[in-house]
């Protein structure tokens, strides 16, 4: 395999605390100089990119997409599910066990393994669950699932709702030094909610998912924590209690961890009563320059706004916005759920929860924290690269060290773009980000020394 050589683009690598205009080699697939040396020690053949005025950082990572396969293949597959993270700029994705079968097996483990291999240009890892079928009444067979190569255990889409069966589904996986992943929803109180409870689900008379469903399970997550010593790290979070729960658990000590989702520290629940009221109201702070006429426009009752854990107000908006700051949550994730135009073209109550969101996520992520000066660009990158890694046991990923993957995310930060319904790459198109103005956009994105996707 030929050398790749980044030029004069500014590395930054948190994990190793670089944020300099350098030069990054790339040999035989992994990182092999950062700096003076990397144009010295490159062979004479070796493949150039000019990287000047872009950001050239550790490979994104992204621990929570949805890539349907097996099973519901119509919606996306391994190989066009990870089309889109590269062309979002990600170099590893991890896969929820949600598809049919459930990813509950070692047989559908290595089913994942192969086709990601096959098929995938990006790296393609997968979670396994934490209950047999996600039924919430039955172990999976964690150790199994280990020994297959899972990165992490998750009912993703379910929520373990027995605590005993928690409490021991936490102890296997801190034996195996697996995090467990929880989509925290408490069924009793959420019962049959299709958006958050509040102002605008009366008004528009839909069925609440009241914000103290999610915080429940994240009280009882935070107690097994501290019970068992197992890493528990909540999924999406969406609501004020829930960060603030966490901030004072992490306080104690507790190993919890948190995610943020582009959708929720973007969009609130007004955006379901349609682009007019969003843009007037809760809105206005996204583009305070912009008259609303030139931005885009979208019904009430838009499904492309219903996901699960619902968006909730401009309070939990700002309180999950916070939570990314100070690092009580400590990732930001897609929660990429892609569906079918015809599931979604139904009434609100009736569609499925969920959104594509590989192709966005960096440019709300640079427009939320960093082009409003909220976050060193640094600290951003983080949240994106190393953090996600460790969660996931990925010690040859998230930094540029030497020896490291050749794992590499190109990008222009103040590039501005707009993001069309048919330009993206994933087999769905159930996004709520089209037409919107962008700031910030992949460039080249180099999986193992290869370039995977480039503009
Ligand atoms: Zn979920």
């Amino acid at each position: 395999m030929s050398d790749l050589l980044l030029q004069g683009g500014r590395v930054v690598d948190p994990a190793n605390s670089v944020d300099e205009v350098a030069d990054v080699l790339i040999s035989d697939g992994k990182v092999a100089a950062v700096g003076a040396e990397a144009a010295a020690k490159a062979a004479g053949d070796a493949e150039k990119a000019d990287c000047s005025g872009k950001v050239v950082c550790p490979g994104l990572i992204d621990i929570h997409v949805h890539f349907r396969e097996p099973g519901q293949t119509a919606k996306e597959t391994i190989e066009s599910g990870a089309r889109s993270a590269a062309r979002g700029g990600f170099t590893t994705v991890v896969c929820q066990p949600n598809t049919r079968p459930a990813i509950d097996n070692p047989g559908t483990v290595a089913l994942i393994q192969e086709k990601a291999e096959k098929n995938a240009i990006v790296n393609v890892l997968t979670t396994g669950t934490i209950t047999k079928d996600r039924a919430g009444e039955e172990l999976a067979p964690i150790g199994s699932l280990n020994k297959a190569g899972v990165v992490a255990i998750t009912d993703d889409g379910s929520c373990v709702q027995n605590n005993e069966l928690m409490r021991r589904a936490a102890e296997y996986a801190k034996m195996f030094n697996l995090s467990i992943f929880d989509h925290c929803q408490d069924y009793d109180l959420v019962t049959d909610g299709v958006m958050n409870e509040g102002y605008w689900s009366t008004n528009l008379g839909l069925k609440g998912w009241p914000s103290v469903g999610e915080e429940m399970i994240v009280a009882r997550n935070i107690l097994l924590a501290e019970l068992t010593g197992a890493r528990i790290h909540c999924q999406h979070m969406s609501a004020a209690g829930a960060v603030r729960l966490i901030r004072e658990a992490k306080a104690r000590g507790v190993s919890i961890s948190g995610e943020a989702c582009p959708h929720h520290f973007t969009l609130t629940d007004a955006s379901i009563a349609g682009s007019e009221v969003f843009w007037d109201g809760d809105g206005k702070e996204l583009y305070p320059d912009r008259d609303k006429a030139d931005l885009p426009a979208w019904p009430e009752y838009d499904t492309n706004f219903k996901m699960n854990p619902p968006l909730r107000t401009a309070a939990d908006r700002a309180a999950v916005i916070e939570g990314v700051i100070d690092g009580t949550l400590d990732i930001i994730s897609s929660d990429h759920a892609p569906h079918c135009d015809y599931e979604k073209e139904v009434e609100f109550d009736y569609a499925p929860f969920g959104i594509t969101g590989l192709e966005t996520q960096l440019a709300l992520s640079l427009m939320r924290f960093h082009h409003t000066g909220a976050m060193k660009l640094p600290d951003l990158i983080s949240r994106l690269t190393d953090v996600p890694a460790k969660l996931v046991n990925l010690d040859n990923k998230g930094g540029l060290g030497v020896g490291m993957d050749g794992d590499v995310t190109v990008f222009d930060a103040d590039a501005e773009w707009v993001f069309r319904r048919e330009d993206t790459v994933s087999q769905s198109t159930n996004s709520p980000f089209y037409d919107w103005p962008l700031k910030g956009k992949p460039v080249m994105t180099i999986v193992g020394g290869k370039i995977a996707w480039r503009e």
